[in-house]
């Protein structure tokens, strides 16, 4: 199993960022995470990376307050310019790491480098180093705009076939003997490509994802930003949880016939240890199930006289605001079935859903009740009781 490490020098002073503090220090995570923790978390994704090492200037006032994966270490090995800073780093890794090591040069201003870029990246090296083994590959973007030269008036004075142009990026992958003497005596590369095809090797270009830009101006890290929190975004918009409830209470003279929090004209009405609303209690359980947050028993249980003839609407706020204790959720939808053979619900189904929407701060377009009898079959048929089903969706913004 063949060695693969990454560096990514950041002993750099970025000063085209216009900021107080070196651009790798710049917050552009969606929590406020610096540049340089979101480019190592990037890294961090692909397994076959054992160790990303971080060089920073030894006087690096701000390196310490960072939080990084365990894999990373960070080395006191930054120099003047880049490639002494790489070559510092190698230099340390030479006694612990055999010379046919795969080692990934990575700027920590491209905190956007694809996994799957660098697992491909990886998998060109080793194939090119198995028969150039001074040789390399290098991630690089095609050129997608018209390419012309000008000369120092800004005057176009060249065609350029953009074809076969591409814009180098990194990861620069190469082995750790074959990148150690290439920039041996080359102190001021700007990129290690140049300097291995300096030194007779050859590099090829893997395609990169255009996501993996260089932060460089402000207008740069704005971007980023907002590609990044557009991705976590994205992964949250996933997050959806239903839930079901379920209730049944039997008819009895002598108490009122409450559902859905509407009091509706019967002979009968719903008895229970609280108002009995069955409705509103089968939305509670379907809520609280969503979320995982246990059930209405549990909450409110039905020995406890605090909860003695208690309005169900109080109930379902109650339950609704501990679930959002327990996260951003919203409502979706809540879907629901009443059984009962008598009253006839349909004309107060709008009132239900009213009511409903009111207590839980919805629209009523976000809720339906749907009546039904049971052809005079079961209990609801014989006018025993009455049963709810419901359901509700949760989602996480
Ligand atoms: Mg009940």
């Amino acid at each position: 199993m063949r060695s693969i490490v990454a560096i990514l020098p950041a002993a750099g002073v970025g000063s085209r960022m216009l900021a107080d503090r070196p651009k790798q220090y710049l917050a552009v995570g969606p929590a406020g995470e610096s540049m340089l923790e979101v480019t190592v978390a990037s890294l961090a994704r692909v397994a076959q990376i054992e160790r990303i090492l971080v060089a920073v200037s030894p006087e690096d006032p701000f390196i310490g307050a960072l939080h990084f994966p365990a894999r990373v270490s960070v080395l006191p090995t930054g120099g003047a310019t880049r490639a002494e800073t790489v070559n510092n780093t190698l230099a340390a890794l030479k006694s612990a790491y055999p010379a046919d090591t795969l080692v990934l040069v990575h700027d920590a201003a491209r905190p956007l480098v694809a996994k799957e870029d660098v697992e491909r990246l990886i998998e060109a090296t080793l194939s090119m180093t198995a028969d150039h083994p001074s040789g390399g590959c290098v991630l690089a973007m095609p050129v997608s705009d018209t390419v012309k030269r000008t000369n120092a008036e800004g005057e176009l004075i060249e065609d350029i076939d953009r074809t076969r142009l591409v814009r180098v990026a990194t990861p620069q992958c190469f082995r750790l003997d074959a990148l150690t003497s290439a920039l041996a005596g080359r102190p001021n590369v700007t990129d290690e490509s140049s300097a291995v095809r300096a030194a007779g090797g050859r590099v090829r270009s893997i395609p990169s994802s255009p996501m993996n830009f260089k932060v460089t101006v402000p207008q740069d890290r704005t971007l980023a930003r907002l590609l990044l929190t557009a991705s976590e975004l994205g992964e949250k918009r996933m997050q959806l949880r239903i839930g079901l409830g379920y209730d049944s209470h039997r008819l009895v003279e002598g108490r009122p016939f409450i559902l859905g929090g509407v009091t509706i004209p019967h002979t009968l009405g719903l008895a229970g240890h609280s108002d009995a609303d069955a409705l509103l209690h089968a939305i509670t359980d379907a809520i609280l199930g969503a979320a995982n947050c246990g059930n209405i028993g549990i909450l409110f249980p039905d020995n406890d006289p605090a909860f003695k003839g208690a309005d169900s609407a109080v109930l379902l706020k109650e339950a609704w605001m501990r679930v959002r204790e327990t996260g951003n959720w919203t409502i979706s939808n809540i879907d629901s079935v009443v059984v009962a053979q008598k009253p006839k619900l349909n004309p107060h189904v709008d009132a239900m859903r009213a009511r409903i929407a009111e207590i839980l701060g919805i629209e009523a377009s976000q809720v339906s009740v749907k009546p039904k009898t049971n052809e005079k079959l079961g209990y609801e048929g014989r006018e025993e009781g009455v049963t709810v089903h419901a359901t509700v969706l949760l989602v996480k913004n």
